[in-house]
């Protein structure tokens, strides 16, 4: 359908890709360029190279660069700044208990107020299953890391030493500490650096239009999922497989509601053999989808959850995880019986963010952001969606505040463009000319506003957004 050699004569390597950038915005980075900072996710040469986009101020959705340009922020930074960039109450609750005591840890049955009040309000705020302790981290993936850990610990109290490895899924992605990127199911965050460690296996990414077989159902979709993680089980021994890690909604794969009926049935698999569920709600958690937590919206019932991110709208660096009351009863008697739970950092309830994270709860509970979410939801995705028949969009997917494009040729999932093409990139460059910062990674593009925007700055969305595929179009043309 479409022919675009000029653009693969000049974009033919991925470094020179991402020089979509450059060529298309007149971004100054304020004297920053090739700067010291070895960057998460950039590649090397763009700290030589290339101008980062400094970004300097935030106000409501909205942040603004180093010269003062304005940004729709459509993800949220990085999916996290649900309350937007200037809640006072936030930031009064960090001043405030800065001023009262910067810093207390919670080692050896020493702790914080904070820390202690946000466990049982967490504890509180989930009530898809019942959880019965929370531990706190300062990630997303050290939560994930910390699951690992605690389920290793969990098999080997209950004398089964064998029941060590972890299923996840292919595009999933759990961080990227060593046994979370392990976790994750992107090539990239493996390549090079010898991951993922052995006792990682991967199963199906549930992408219905991408893998679905010719007239399958989601339904049937599903189902053969189900059974390919069945058979996993079985090939691997279920006494060998200890938890199933997955995002309610995947994230950083690309943007993946499950299909129709994916969770009841692989929830039916792993517990027929006795496999922890462990749910990663970085993303989810908190009103992303228009429920409190993922696993209300896909009626989840994990033992182990992961939580993140809007967890203190990413004011303050802080990552949980809850246990149910069967997980946590072991890893006490365990812990007893060594005499110390020997798990945790320095930061470990840190009472700073652990205050931020109280008073985002009782915004996200007062406020009823979550119904908030499900009221201007239908606005987002449909006002997204309508750009679907674009000759260049293969599929636009998504969920409450939370949604994915994927360029590709003929509107089918096996046509990509050439990747030296840079549809993707030139797409994000578009959006960043005109104001608005998404995310791209290949030719995935991913948006998650902050949950308090409102109709009329979803309009501001749709219309940069629109702009930016109407230029796409041209160039590609
Ligand atoms: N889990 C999910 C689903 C995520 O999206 C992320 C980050 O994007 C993580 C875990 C890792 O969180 P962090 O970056 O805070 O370590």
């Amino acid at each position: 359908l479409l022919q675009a050699p000029f653009l693969a004569k000049f974009y033919s390597t991925e470094a020179s890709l991402q020089k979509v950038d450059s060529t298309t915005n007149s971004r100054d980075g304020g004297g920053y360029k090739g700067h010291d900072m070895l960057a998460p996710f950039t590649a090397g040469w763009q700290s030589t190279d290339l101008h980062p986009l400094v970004v300097e101020k935030s106000e409501g959705i909205y942040v603004y660069d180093i010269n003062g340009k304005k940004y729709l922020d459509s993800l949220a930074g990085l999916w996290c700044t649900a309350l937007g960039g200037n809640e006072q109450k936030l930031v009064a609750a960090a001043t405030t208990q800065l001023n009262k005591l910067p810093f207390y840890h919670s080692f050896w049955n020493r702790t914080t107020k904070p820390s202690l009040d946000l466990a049982k309000e967490l504890l509180e705020t989930f009530t898809a299953a019942k959880m019965a302790k929370a531990f706190f981290t300062n990630s997303g993936s050290e939560a994930n890391d910390s699951q690992v850990k605690l389920v290793w610990y969990y098999n080997n109290a209950l004398g089964r030493p064998d029941k060590k490895k972890i299923i996840a899924r292919a595009k999933s992605y759990h961080g990227s500490t060593l046994i979370s990127a392990s976790l994750s199911g992107l090539p990239a965050l493996h390549q090079k650096f010898d991951l993922p460690a052995p006792f990682v296996l991967h199963t199906d990414c549930p992408h219905y239009w991408r893998y679905h077989l010719p007239g399958e159902t989601e339904e049937e979709f599903s189902t053969r999922l189900a059974n390919s993680l069945e058979s996993l089980i079985l090939k691997e021994g279920p006494e060998t497989i200890a938890a199933f890690i997955a995002e309610p909604v995947m994230g950083a794969g690309g943007v993946i509601p499950p299909p129709a009926t994916y969770f009841e049935k692989v929830q039916a698999v792993v517990k027929k053999y006795d496999i922890l569920f462990i749910a990663d709600e970085v993303i989810c958690a908190f009103g992303r989808l228009g429920t409190m937590f993922g696993c209300d919206k896909y009626n989840i019932k994990p033992d182990l959850v992961s939580v993140a991110k809007a967890l203190s709208s990413a004011y303050m660096p802080i990552g949980a995880i809850m246990m149910s009351p069967e997980v946590s009863d072991v890893i006490h008697f365990q812990s007893n019986k060594l005499g110390t739970f020997s798990h945790g950092f320095t930061n470990s309830g840190h009472p700073v963010p652990c205050a931020v994270a109280i008073e985002a709860l009782k915004i996200y509970k007062e406020g009823n952001i979550p119904e908030q979410v499900k009221q201007v939801a239908p606005k987002f995705q449909d006002g997204l969606k309508a750009f679907s028949n674009s000759p260049i969009i293969g599929e636009i997917r998504g969920t409450g505040l939370i949604l994915g494009t994927e360029f590709t040729d003929n509107k089918s999932p096996n046509d990509p463009f050439p990747p030296e093409w840079g549809i993707g990139a030139y797409f994000g460059a578009q959006c960043e000319k005109h104001g608005m910062l998404v995310r791209v990674a290949g030719d995935n593009i991913m948006m998650s506003p902050p949950l308090i925007i409102t109709p009329e700055e979803i309009d501001e969305l749709i219309s940069i957004y629109g702009k930016a595929l109407e230029a796409t179009e041209e160039r590609v043309n």
